[in-house]
């Protein structure tokens, strides 16, 4: 469970071979879809390898490949694979891992396209799934059956901040011969090391933390080099949901101040949960450093920081809430999270949830609050003015 050693080194040298280009701080975005091969022994030997030599962009690209070794050497992992969004990298490793016949465990809260992959895609490939409240290891081990193939978890998941006991559960996996998936992005691979505790596959929305500025989509998926290839010959060539040269130059670039960038928000977002902790119109604050979360051994146990994502579950109803959502005026109101800006994110503004809240799995007055890089007593003046609205 040790960050990686030294992570400068991973984060502004490693893969970068500046002597190939000129000696450039910064790495060229090789804005090319394909590579010439000067013999036909050569392109041969390109094609037997796609995923290492250069022949085509959809299996290879230098800007692509120097993301990619930095992202396994993040996770501790033998190789890595990027994607064009986090819900790529999730649907690459599950579909690469289960056939017709099997089945596949879920937690009970995943993200939102990880539950349609699980409930509506697989059903349809003859693949039975099953979600279950996973935060108890024998909860796990009582739901698997002997066609179970995977296990998909995310801890802490997005919403809420529910944990798995990585460890607990990729032992009983191992144990019965069952692949373990676990998406990573809440935590990012500097707060958690699922393979370090036995997990097969780790999979990111590099959407979020990892590039940081709202500007990039990006998935990854990191394992060993049997399971990568595996990847790679099945969903990652065929579906071909690839990352795209700019996007990992952008992402390069995010990664340099990803360590900064969490510290910062996590020192912030320490002081909004202290502010709205103490607020009468806040029933609960929903963090995994907060004083009443629900799990705080696996916090100490799995994650080595916080961060600045959070949600809040307002004392009041759904017009109220969006007399708070409304009232908002440096927090923007949108869906994804973990970049430079601050963000927040109503349940209730899904789509009108009046008399459906029995069909969600989280509370129709909860609102997630992404904390950006703003002074905290912006934030904090903001959050005070908009809850006197309510
Ligand atoms: C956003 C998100 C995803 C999907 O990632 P995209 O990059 O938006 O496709 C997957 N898992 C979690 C936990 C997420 O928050």
């Amino acid at each position: 469970m040790n960050p990686p050693g030294d992570l400068s080194y991973i984060l502004n040298h490693l893969g970068e071979e500046r002597g190939q280009y000129a000696n450039a701080v910064v790495p060229p975005i090789w804005q090319s879809s394909l590579y010439a091969a000067p013999t036909v022994a050569a392109m041969r030997a390109a094609i037997a390898d796609e995923l290492d030599q250069h022949f085509y962009t959809r299996g290879n690209n230098p800007t692509v490949a120097i993301l990619r070794r930095k992202l396994a050497a993040l996770e501790g992992a033998e190789d890595a694979l990027l994607f064009g969004s986090g819900a790529a990298a999730v649907a690459a490793g599950v579909l690469a891992s289960v056939r017709a016949g099997d089945h596949v465990l879920g937690v009970q809260k995943p993200y939102a396209w990880t539950r349609t992959l699980l409930q509506r895609m697989l059903p349809r490939l003859g693949v039975k799934t099953s979600l279950v409240d996973a935060r108890d290891p024998a909860v796990v081990a009582a739901a698997l059956r002997p066609e179970t193939r995977l296990i998909v978890l995310e801890s802490p998941n997005s919403m809420t901040f529910e944990q798995q006991d990585l460890g607990a559960i990729a032992a009983l996996a191992r144990a019965r011969g069952i692949r373990t998936l676990a998406d990573n992005s809440y935590a990012t691979p500097l707060g958690q090391s699922p393979l370090a505790l036995g997990i097969d596959m780790v999979v990111h929305s590099g959407t979020k933390y990892l590039s940081g500025h709202a500007d990039a989509m990006v998935g990854a998926l990191c394992a060993s080099k049997a399971i990568v290839r595996e990847v790679f010959e099945g969903p990652y060539m065929t579906l071909g949901a690839v990352l795209s040269p700019h996007d990992a130059w952008l992402v390069l670039r995010g990664l340099r101040t990803l360590p900064l960038r969490l510290e910062r928000m996590a020192a912030t977002a320490g002081r909004v949960v202290d502010f709205l902790a103490a607020h009468r119109r806040v029933r609960r604050v929903y963090y995994p450093q907060a004083a009443d979360y629900p799990q705080p051994e696996l916090t100490k146990r799995q994650l080595r920081h916080a961060n600045g994502l959070l949600s809040i579950d307002l004392d009041t109803d759904i017009a109220g809430v969006e007399r708070f959502c409304d009232g908002l005026k440096r927090f923007l109101m949108a869906a994804s999270w973990g970049g430079y800006e601050s963000l927040a994110f109503p349940v209730c503004g899904v789509r009108d949830w009046r008399g459906h809240e029995h069909e969600l799995s989280v509370p129709v007055s909860l609102v997630r609050l992404s904390i950006g890089l703003e002074e905290p007593e912006v934030l904090i003046a903001d959050l005070a003015q908009a809850l006197d609205r309510i």
